[in-house]
């Protein structure tokens, strides 16, 4: 079946603006299939999300956006795993729990990006594009990644409702649930899009603005926290 999602969206449980049920809500109200909460160093966006999900409208995967060693990564799992700033031990867990990682926007050196560590065998699928990431930082990680051999993820990175699914995958899967969705991203069988607007170009930076005026920091990744 063809799926549409957004894997990378933050709420109020890091530098978000919505509460997790308004991130459910909108991802309905923009047809999306499947969509992740990748709050920073914490599942507990998804986690709450989880409570307002009808499963036979929306595949939740699990997700957090962690500050590694290298730089962000997500982590998307069928269940919320433990998370753990040591690289190698959070691949270990990933693998043991059916999780995938995908390094969040490579090149983008003004956000924690991995740079040419994103061509690392780790890694299940690459962000090539992201909504909150400047154009040119895209192009570069597409160009780097395109033959990598690696599957290409597009994702909004939305801290607000209005960049939702503006940057998405369509993925064909075999089931309408998470196991099957991240199968599906692991085997490459995904397509990213983006979908540049100026009302979402006004988003971003009036967002990025706010954040910097109220000096916003993502914190550093706390070893075994949840
Ligand atoms: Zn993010």
């Amino acid at each position: 079946m063809r799926l549409v999602g957004d894997l990378h969206i933050h709420s109020i449980v890091s530098d978000g603006s919505l509460h997790p049920s308004d991130i459910v809500r909108i991802s309905k109200v923009k047809s999306l299939h499947v969509f992740s909460i990748t709050d920073h160093n914490t599942f507990l966006g998804s986690l709450i999300a989880s409570k307002y999900v009808n499963k036979k409208d929306q595949v939740l995967l699990y997700g957090a956006e962690v500050r590694t060693c290298l730089g962000d990564i997500l982590i998307l799992c069928p269940q919320p795993v433990t998370i753990t700033c040591h690289l190698y031990r959070m691949v270990d867990l990933c693998r043991d729990n059916n999780c995938i990682l995908i390094p969040a926007h490579p090149y983008d050196i003004l956000r924690s990006g991995i740079g040419g560590n994103m061509l690392m065998k780790l890694w299940d699928a690459i962000e090539v594009f992201n909504g909150s990431s400047d154009l040119i930082s895209n192009i570069i990680t597409y160009i780097l990644a395109k033959d990598s051999g690696i599957p290409l993820v597009s994702n909004s990175d939305a801290h607000v409702g209005e960049l939702i699914g503006t940057f998405y995958n369509v993925i064909y899967a075999n089931g309408f649930n998470a196991d099957a969705v991240l199968e599906s991203i692991r085997k490459g069988k995904v397509l990213p899009v983006i979908k540049y607007s100026i009302r979402g170009s006004i988003s971003r930076i009036s967002w990025g603005l706010k954040n910097y005026l109220n000096n916003r920091v993502v914190s550093k990744c706390l070893d075994e926290g949840v």
